[in-house]
Formats: structure tokens, sequence, C-alpha cells
């Protein structure tokens, strides 16, 4: 297996710059997800990746190698894509040992790679079926099973489970988190689903206009978020920003917002102008005890938790409560919110001050 690393990578479509200039390493045995919304072009880095699309600048090494201007064939790595496609006419021990056939690999040397990956996958049973017959869930194993049957240095895969309903989708991002906690392989995994990044990814990077906006392992993202783009796009409500303007000094320990102080973590560095408050959801307490004070605009009920909608001096924003805790419309609450989680933005460029 392989470490991948990305050095200003950048790609235009003509005078459409859909990459600019991204750099990140994804460490050997790594799952890593590369996340950001439709168009944001984690696809197309993907593609360079796998040698599918030639960078227009910029340099990628796979296991050391420099191979951004290799063709496809030459990187020994294996793409999996959204729609898996199988060849319809074989049967599902066929489909796997293809890419063996096809290398000229002896014939009992395939027979026994194509059993060790169908016992890692758990389709030792239907080797002789044909794949026609198959339900979705055995045709995503035999595909995956056709790319893992190489030991190639790396697997990219692209939205490889966004064509499946909620439910099964949950129970496949589970297998290949299994998956690959067995067999240890450098995944690179593009998703536009926060959720799954997070519960499937040992690191994310998060990528917004072409634009690798931050990376890190997810509760490091999650929690420190570098711009408001990554505070926003992660974490569902997301992350609420009270604005306010002021002027901070660094390692200063308090702000003040409408004539509350509020602790907050050391800044190192200090800023002036519009900032914003960035807290979220599930940080923010209802306390009569505090002079910070809004009035509920909404509930919503969720079971275990329930959203309550409050706005405030500095905006509306959303905490995430007990469901047990009562609350009604209309009422006047006091809110507290905990000082370890709190970010603080500089609101003109979007980022944090950390
Ligand atoms: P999605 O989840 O919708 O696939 P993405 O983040 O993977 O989005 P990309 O597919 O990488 O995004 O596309 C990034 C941008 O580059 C988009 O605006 C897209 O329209 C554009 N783009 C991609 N491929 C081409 C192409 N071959 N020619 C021109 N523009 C392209």
């Amino acid at each position: 297996m392989a470490q991948i690393m990305i050095k200003n990578l950048r790609k235009d479509f003509g005078s459409f710059n859909a990459v600019k200039s991204s750099t990140f390493t994804v460490e050997d045995g790594e799952f890593f997800m590369l996340l950001g919304p439709s168009g944001c072009g984690k696809t197309t880095t993907l593609r360079m990746m796998a040698g599918l699309e030639l960078p227009t600048s910029g340099e990628i090494y796979i296991g050391g190698e420099e191979v951004g201007m290799k063709p496809a064939s030459q990187r020994d790595i294996a793409f999996v894509f959204q729609m898996f496609a199988l060849y319809p006419h074989m049967n599902v021990g066929k489909n796997i040992s293809y890419p063996l056939i096809s290398q000229g690999m002896p014939r009992a040397q395939v027979k026994k790679k194509v059993g060790e990956v169908a016992e890692i996958l758990g389709i030792t049973d239907i080797l002789n079926r044909p794949v026609g017959g198959l339900s979705g869930g055995d045709r995503q194993r035999v595909a995956l099973g056709r790319a893992i049957v190489r030991d190639p240095k790396a697997f990219l895969m692209d939205e490889p489970l966004g064509a499946l309903d909620a439910e099964f989708r949950e129970h496949m991002s589970e297998e290949l988190r299994a998956l690959h906690d067995r067999m240890g392989a450098t995944t690179v995994y593009v998703t536009h689903d926060q959720l799954e990044a997070m519960q499937m990814g040992d690191k994310i990077v998060v990528m917004n206009h072409g634009v690798v906006e931050q990376f890190g392992r997810p509760q490091q993202i999650y929690d420190w978020p570098s711009t408001m783009f990554v505070a926003s796009f992660l974490g569902s409500p997301s992350m609420n920003f009270l604005n306010f303007e002021g002027s901070l000094a660094s390692n200063q320990a308090t702000i003040e917002m409408h004539g509350v102080d509020f602790a907050i973590p050391a800044l190192l560095e200090g800023a002036a102008g519009k900032l914003a408050f960035g807290v979220r959801p599930e940080h923010v307490r209802f306390s009569d005890a505090s002079a910070y004070r809004g009035e509920v605009l909404a509930t919503e009920y969720l079971g275990t938790t329930q959203i309550i909608t409050v706005a405030t001096p500095n905006g509306d924003l959303k905490s995430r409560i007990s469901a047990a805790q009562p609350v009604t419309v209309g009422e006047r609450v006091g809110l507290e919110f905990d000082p370890r989680t709190i970010t603080i933005f500089d609101t003109a460029r979007g980022r944090a001050l950390l």
C-alpha cells in the first residue's frame, strides 16, 4: 500500500478553474474522505489521482513516485465508481478473476486469490452464480472483489454508495469500513455527505469552489473549523454564528456581547471589525442565571433531543437539548455557551481566529 501526496494541484477546464492549488497528504493505510458540495472539485481531484484527468499544474505522488502525467494503467490503483459495472455474461467468480486473467496470472494462483477475496467479502457460496440475479448488496460486493483482487497501491472511490437507499447505505458503509480495517488499504473516498465522511473517515479534506478549506481528523475539523464554510458544512443543524462588532486582542479570554461577558478559548490572533461568535447547537444551554436572553421562536421534536430556535440580540440561533426539557414558543430564556467549544471568526475573511 502507499502514501498519496498532492502538491499545489490545479485543474482548468478551458477558462474555468475547477481545482485551485490543492495540497494534502493521504497517509499509508488511511481511509481518507474528500468532502464538499456538488461542483467543488472533489471528483476532478480524484480523477487526477487515478490518471483519468491530467493536472494543469502541480504534482501527485503515489508511494513516493511522481505520477501526475502517467496513464491510469501505470499507477497501480483501483477506481470504484458509483455505478458498479459488472460483466453481465460472466458469473461472480469470473467477474472477480477478470483483472488477474487479463494480467496473465497463472490459473492456480487466480483461483487462490479469488477464493481469498470471496472469503473476505463473505461471497464464497455465490461464486458460481450469474451476476444478473444478485441482490444490490451482493453486486456491490462482487464489484469490490474485482477492485481488491489486484492488491493495488490504493483504492479511489467516487460516491460508491450514492445510489443506495438510506438503510442499505448505512449497512454497506459499515461493511466497507470493516473491510478497510481488515485490509489496511489506502483509500480515498469522495462524498458530499458530511455524516458519512465523519462516520467513516480517518481524515477528511473539505473542499469548496475548488479550494481545500481544511483537512484533518473528523473530530478536529468538527471542533476546530478553520473557516466559516467548514463550520457550517459539518454538523446538523450547523454551527450558529452570532454576529457582533468589536476589537479583540490576541490571548483575550472573554468577549462582550450585548453587555454580557463570555469566556472563550485563548486566541492566537487578534482582529477588529465584523466578527462572529461560533457555537454548535449542542453547546448552547438554557440557564435562568444568564443575563444574555432571547425569545424562543420554534421547537422541533426529534425523539431523544429537540432543536430550539431562539432570537438573540445577535441573531437567531439553534440549540439541541434533551426532548424531556419543557420549552414553549414565545418563552424568554437565558443562554449559556460552553467556553471550550467557542470559535471566533473574522466574517470579512470567513476565517477562524484560532
Ligand atoms: P459532484 O458531486 O456534483 O460530482 P464535484 O465536487 O465532484 O461535484 P467536479 O465533478 O470535480 O465536482 O466538478 C468541479 C467543476 O468542474 C464543476 O463546476 C464541473 O461542472 C466542472 N467540470 C468537471 N469536469 C469538467 C469537464 N470535463 N469540462 C468542463 N468542466 C468540467
